[in-house]
């Protein structure tokens, strides 16, 4: 199931070398996003290995998992901004959890009932909410800079929407 990765690794590891860049964010950024597959966070933003750390979750959440590492990337790895990146389309936008948790539960055949998925039908709203989860963290430094923002998955343009 995974030959085809290991093929292309095989021929990116053939070109690779070690730029020898450090653990710790380089652009002094940690990016939180969506597991949309048409984001590419490095790309979008015109990074590249070692200048963010890239936390990834469904609908770019801040979670206690998400602010675990966003504490860690602050605090250890040289992260002093952090940049929320919801996005149009999201499948965790416009919908309500209860639909969320019935298209699983018909795809699954299970009850999800009792699982959290986060959905949001107010997204600016919840992009707004979740960064006051960020700045309210005490173990956030008061002078971070945190925004949110959308990317729009058809025309690749990032747009402020929260600062
Ligand atoms: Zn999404």
């Amino acid at each position: 199931m995974f030959d085809d990765l290991l093929d292309a690794n095989r021929r990116f590891r053939a070109q690779f070398h070690d730029s020898g860049v450090a653990g710790k964010a380089a652009k002094g950024l940690a990016v939180l996003t969506c597991i949309d597959s048409r984001i590419d966070p490095l790309a979008s933003l015109g990074l590249r290995p070692g200048d963010a750390k890239i936390i990834r979750n469904a609908g770019a959440r801040v979670t206690d998992d998400a602010l675990r590492s966003l504490v860690l990337a602050v605090n250890l790895l040289g992260a002093n901004r952090v940049c929320v990146m919801a996005h149009t389309d999201c499948a965790m936008a416009g919908s309500t959890e209860d639909q969320i948790r019935a298209r699983i539960t018909a795809a699954r055949g299970v009850d999800a009932s009792g699982w959290e998925f986060l959905a949001t039908t107010d997204q600016l709203a919840t992009l707004r909410d979740d960064i006051e989860l960020i700045r309210a963290c005490p173990l956030m430094p008061p002078d971070l800079v945190v925004a949110g923002f959308i990317f729009d998955v058809h025309t690749g343009a990032l747009t402020p929407a929260i600062t």
